[in-house]
Parts: C-alpha cells; sequence; structure tokens
C-alpha cells in the first residue's frame, strides 16, 4: 500500500526551528543480527555519521563499524513519529479537576467546545519553566519508549500567552541530540474568538516555532472558521512554515472545516506541508461527502492525523487509506483534560488504535506500525527518514522479532537510536553531556 501514498515534495525538516541533529565525526556503528520488517533471514546494518551506509544479509560481506551493537535477531525499525502531541499540558489534570474530561468523553462528543472551555482556566497560570519541567518528563518517556519524532502542539492564545510555546521550545532545544520536536503555534481558543491570538502566534513564529496551527471548528460562524484559515494560511506563507490545523473536532457532520483547509492549501500552493488533526467529525458525514473530501486532501496533499483512543469518535483511518491518503497516528494528550491516561508510548496508541480501529489481521497490524513510522513521516513530511541507505539513523531495535509481538508487548525498545547516537537503552535514558 505505502508505495501507492503521494510522496511529500518538501518538509518543516531543515527549513524551521529543528535542524538534525547528526553528529559528522560519529564513530560508525554496525548493528549485527538484525530482523527487518521486509528482508528474509538476519542482516547487518552499517551507520556513518549518523546515517545509515549500508544493509546486507547477516553472512555476506562483514560491515565493519567501530562499535558494535548485537541485535540478538530482535526486529529493527525505524524509530516512531508522533504526529500529534499537546505538549504543553501533559501531567495538568490533576490542577483541573474533571470537568474537562466529562464534557468531552460525553457520547456523541457533543461538549467538546465546552471541555476546551473549561481546560482553558489553568492556562492563565502557565509559567514557561514550570510548562517546560512537565514537558521534559513527556519527552523523556518519548525517547525511551523509541520516538524520534514529535508533532507538538503548544498553546499560543490570550490565556497560555507565550508562555506555553516558550516552555515546549526549550525543551525541544534541550532534547535536540535524542529526538526531534517540531513546535506548532497553536491558537486554541480561535482566532475571532480569542482577539489577540494571531499576534501571539506571529510573535511565536518570530521566536522560533517550527509550524503554524490552527482550530478553525472551534469559531462561531461559517465566516469565522473561513476567516481563521484564510489567516492562519497567510501566515504560514509569510513566515515559510508548515500547517497543522486541528479541524472537526466534535459530533457535528455539519463542521466543514478540513474542506476549507484543502481548499486554500491548493490555493496557495502548500500541497505536502500541511497535516490535519484529528476531523473526527468525518465518523458522521454522508458517504458522497467523504469520497468530496478526500479527492480534496488528494489534491492538497493533506495527510490527516488520528487519536482514536482520545475522543469517542475518529477519522475513517480505514477509508482514508484506502483511498490513498497518508494517515498517521498521535498520542494526542497524556494526563490531561481531555485524557487521563497515556505513556508517550507510540506502540501502546497503535495497540489501542487497533482496537478501536479493529485492525487485527496481520496486514492491518503491519498498517498500524507504518501510521507510527513511514506512513507518519510522510504526514509530517521528513525526508530524510528511513532505514535505508542515506536514511537518518533514526532506529529502534526491539527486544521481540515481530511486528505483531512488538504491538502485542509495547515494551520499551532494548535500544533506541537517534542520528546513530544510543539515546536510550532498556527503558532508560542515555542522555548526551549537555543535556545532563
Ligand atoms: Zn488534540
Amino acid at each position: 500500500m505505502s508505495s501507492d501514498l503521494p510522496q511529500r515534495t518538501s518538509a518543516g525538516v531543515d527549513r524551521a526551528g529543528s535542524p538534525p541533529s547528526i553528529e559528522p565525526d560519529s564513530p560508525s556503528l554496525t548493528i549485527r543480527n538484525a530482523t527487518l520488517r521486509h528482508g528474509e533471514g538476519l542482516h547487518q546494518i552499517r551507520i556513518d555519521s549518523g546515517r545509515v551506509t549500508g544493509i546486507v544479509p547477516e553472512g555476506d560481506t562483514q560491515l565493519d563499524g567501530e562499535t558494535e551493537i548485537d541485535a540478538e535477531c530482535g526486529l529493527v525499525t525505524e524509530a516512531f513519529v508522533n504526529g500529534h502531541l499537546h505538549l504543553c499540558k501533559v501531567y495538568t489534570l490533576d490542577q483541573l479537576g474533571d470537568a474537562a474530561l466529562k464534557d468531552y468523553h460525553a457520547a456523541g462528543m457533543g461538549g467538546a467546545m465546552s471541555a476546551i472551555e473549561a481546560a482553558a482556566a489553568i492556562k492563565k497560570d502557565y509559567r514557561a519553566e514550570r510548562v517546560a519541567e512537565n514537558a521534559a518528563r513527556a519527552v523523556e518517556r518519548a525517547i525511551v519508549y523509541g520516538t524520534g519524532y514529535i508533532r507538538a502542539f503548544a498553546d499560543t492564545d490570550t490565556s497560555a500567552r507565550l508562555e506555553g510555546v516558550k516552555g515546549v521550545m526549550a525543551v525541544r532545544d534541550r532534547y535536540r541530540d535524542s529526538i526531534r520536536i517540531d513546535v506548532v503555534a497553536f491558537p486554541q481558543d480561535g482566532l475571532i474568538r480569542d482577539p489577540g491570538a494571531e499576534q501571539l502566534v506571529r510573535e511565536a513564529l518570530k521566536l522560533g516555532a517550527d509550524v503554524v496551527g490552527g482550530i478553525p471548528w472551534i469559531e462561531f460562524t461559517d465566516a469565522d472558521a473561513h476567516a481563521h484559515v484564510e489567516r492562519m494560511c497567510e501566515l504560514a506563507r509569510e513566515y515559510d512554515r508548515d500547517i497543522s490545523m486541528l479541524v472537526d473536532d466534535a459530533g457535528d457532520a455539519g463542521l466543514r472545516t478540513l474542506e476549507l483547509l484543502a481548499t486554500k492549501v491548493a490555493e496557495i500552493g502548500w500541497q505536502g506541508r500541511v497535516t490535519a488533526q484529528h476531523a473526527r467529525a468525518m465518523q458522521l458525514y454522508a458517504e458522497p461527502y467523504f469520497r468530496k473530501l478526500c479527492a480534496l486532501l488528494q489534491r492538497a496533499g493533506i495527510g490527516v492525523v488520528s487519536d482514536p483512543h482520545t475522543g469517542p469518535l475518529h477519522a475513517r483511518v480505514r477509508d482514508l487509506l484506502a483511498a490513498g491518503i497518508p494517515v498517521a497516528l498521535g498520542q494526542d494528550d497524556v494526563f490531561d483534560a481531555y485524557y487521563p491516561f497515556g505513556r508517550n508510548n507510540m506502540l501502546e496508541v497503535a495497540f489501542l488504535a487497533a482496537h478501536l480501529l479493529w485492525m487485527t489481521s496481520p496486514q492491518e497490524i503491519e498498517t498500524l506500525y507504518d501510521m507510527i513510522t513511514v506512513h507518519a513521516a510522510r504526514v509530517v513530511g521528513l525526508d530524510e527518514y528511513g532505514l535505508r541507505p542515506g536514511g537518518r539513523a533514526d532506529l529502534v531495535i526491539h527486544p521481540v522479532s515481530r511486528v505483531d509481538h512488538a504491538l502485542a508487548e509495547h515494551a520499551p525498545p532494548r535500544v533506541v537510536l537517534h542520528g546513530g547516537r544510543v539515546v536510550a537503552r532498556d527503558g532508560s535514558l542515555v542522555l548526551a553531556e549537555a543535556q545532563r
């Protein structure tokens, strides 16, 4: 299936605030006795200067690196990609009580907007240092569980001011050698509803936020939703940034903001640089409209990020994949107003999705794994991603040799590599000097 999916033509990878953290003179490394997802028998993988330079069957030529890791027949794959995480909000649930959670998770998602309003209360107390403290905890768990990339949303609005985005950017920079984090300046409470938010998003971009956010469905009128999409897309154009918007995230079949976004993206030529998050209302659409939407997504080169475990409705993942739209999974929330769990473990997210989407056949389990690795990388536009010669050596070595077993156990990988450097082993961080 993956070969049918649209390829991204450009990416935020090197354009925005997070340059690749590859040390040009890092020692060469050979991983021996690796089981690969696609390939018979065991393989050796050679890594030089943070990139994969060779993959050969075990028993052929010896790929002698300066250092070696024996994978012991474990599965070796690309590191995980988390397409969506509200990193400024992690571990805030205890400050809030459960009112927001009740509203967001109520059957039919009719109270989603009330939930967001309730959750906004704590943002007035945001301080960058405190946000960074919580975010660091979540990021360290992500590294240990084998995540190499996070698209991190940071509320940037008149409640959070610039405290959320500053805290998240500090964590992005601190852990740069162990994980790549692209920070989305996200006006969570709307633009028209929250006068001043647009200026704050602009300031966040000037400070180095990587991606322009948006949440047009939260506006009170269709005209305001339209204006929200227009303004954020223009801002992306002005600052040459990718776009990630939360669209149609409530139980209302009348929500149409993904259509607005897809139309605008095609108009400004931003194909391949935009992700749509949530799109939960899609589940309620009539079939003819859903098909039209798929055609619009194709035309706009928009990938969808779904988080089926954090709400009673979710995007039509199987149908999107069948239509050739790339789909990623995201952790979405970690102990916040919208979700009372979360270990920032993408294997766990895929495991939960297997049940919620009923994707349990061997082929579907492979597709789930794609949605936290190669498909997800395509959605967020990681050009250098991939276990292939020339690809970045952002890799995981699992304690098991099969994808279905990895999902079933959702255990931390034995080894996590970022840019060819070991950043975690057996559930523990291996921090670079600068991060201690
Ligand atoms: Zn979300």
